[in-house]
């Protein structure tokens, strides 16, 4: 099977299964442990902190090693949450992966402001620049790369025009890790990363807090990580992710994403110019490499298509992984304009760095037989239904 569903979980790199390997043999203890042994795990965490410092230009102590994005969306928006007025609202773009839209839901239900976004799913700046003077939110969270169209938000923009109002700001930047250079995200604010989306294991994240913020904790137990986050670290999952992400950056210093993004591009065109009627997803603003979100007209259903893809030996997405099994149309889709109509035949292809051009050009010649048998099927089914 050909892999088109990175944005939903990319495969471990070798780089870090061998690390993760390395790890587990040479750190077997608990770092929180006073004998040597677990001193061993401890001094590597720390290594590993500051290796991922040095990849975000932040601190290594602002760093909070989690389970994953999820958990490192949660505990930003808590301790936001926590350290405001009662009062307090929370803007948070309508292009929001759930694990910020549902727990903002979740938490402060109607004080929870939807930022809009413009037809090409870009986060109205506006809607923040004029409403901030008025208002003083708990929180602003804007994304800085959207899972489902890749596009890529104006989360610089957003920071500093937090930053002037003196309002704390957070960035899921789950989607841009290890795609595009993480250097200028360290000191955005609340900063979430999860490992398996940039080829490290799953099951371990981290958030990036702004400096010398005292975040509370939204797990409680041991006191771990200066009583930032209960449990005992994953030490083999941290050195992993970390040289995923270390991999994945010299991979874009050496330039490898534009050669990337060329041959997305030129699916995307070969794609339109063979499926009349089909139409990209944010085509018109800047995304990541890996992305290509498209409506294709013929398509019944998106959750047909991704089935015959999978039966031709391609794994795509409807879009985001938490929606994927529903028929709801997507949020993303919808705030951007889309009709529910349209949302519903949307398809997410998403590559990684080892995807080889060749693939691309299979699953083009893949979905252009498949719409041609949909268009077939559905022009004799039309045929046999009309009166005579
Ligand atoms: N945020 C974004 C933008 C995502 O794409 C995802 C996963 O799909 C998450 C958060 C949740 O990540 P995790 O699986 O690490 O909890």
């Amino acid at each position: 099977v050909t892999y088109f569903d990175h944005n939903a979980s990319s495969p471990l790199l070798p780089v870090a299964r061998t690390a993760w390997l390395d790890a587990e043999e040479r750190f077997p203890g608990n770092p929180s442990s006073q004998h040597r042994i677990g001193a061993r795990a401890e001094r590597a965490l720390d290594d590993a902190r500051q290796r991922l410092a040095r990849l975000l230009a932040c601190a290594p102590e602002d760093v909070i090693w989690t389970s994953g994005a999820t958990e490192a969306c949660n505990t930003a928006l808590q301790h936001a949450i926590a350290s405001s007025p009662p009062h307090a609202e929370l803007w948070v773009s309508a292009i929001e992966h759930p694990a910020v839209l549902a727990t903002a839901r979740t938490r402060v239900q109607e004080r929870l402001r939807l930022i809009p976004v413009d037809a090409q799913g870009r986060v109205e700046l506006e809607w923040v620049r004029e409403n901030l003077p008025r208002a003083r939110p708990a929180l602003v969270a804007v994304m800085a790369a959207n899972n489902e169209t890749g596009v890529l938000q104006p989360w610089s923009e957003a920071r500093e025009l937090c930053a002037e109002h003196g309002v704390p700001y957070f960035c899921d930047a789950t989607q841009w890790f290890g795609r595009l250079p993480g250097r200028r995200l360290g000191a955005a604010g609340f900063v979430a990363g999860s490992a398996h989306k940039f080829g490290g294991p799953r099951g371990v994240g981290f958030l990036a807090c702004p400096p010398g913020s005292a975040c509370r904790a939204l797990l409680h137990g041991g006191g771990q990580q200066d009583g930032r986050r209960a449990g005992t670290e994953n030490v083999a999952g941290v050195l992993a992710l970390v040289a995923a992400l270390e991999w994945s950056e010299q991979q874009l210093a050496a330039g490898g994403d534009r050669e990337r993004r060329e041959i997305r591009d030129r699916f995307e065109r070969q794609l339109l110019a063979a499926v009349a009627g089909g139409r990209v997803n944010g085509a018109g603003a800047d995304r990541l490499w890996n992305t290509s979100s498209v409506v294709l007209p013929a398509a019944d259903c998106r959750q047909r298509l991704v089935v015959k893809l999978d039966k031709a030996g391609f794994a795509v997405s409807t879009g985001s992984a938490c929606a994927s099994g529903s028929e709801r149309p997507s949020h993303v889709l919808t705030a951007m304009g889309l009709t529910a109509a349209d949302a519903s035949r949307a398809v997410r292809f998403s590559a990684g760095w080892l995807t080889p051009a060749e693939a691309w050009d299979e699953l083009l010649a893949a979905i252009v037989r498949i719409q041609g048998e949909t268009t077939a099927s559905s022009a004799a089914a039309t045929a046999l239904q009309a009166p005579p």
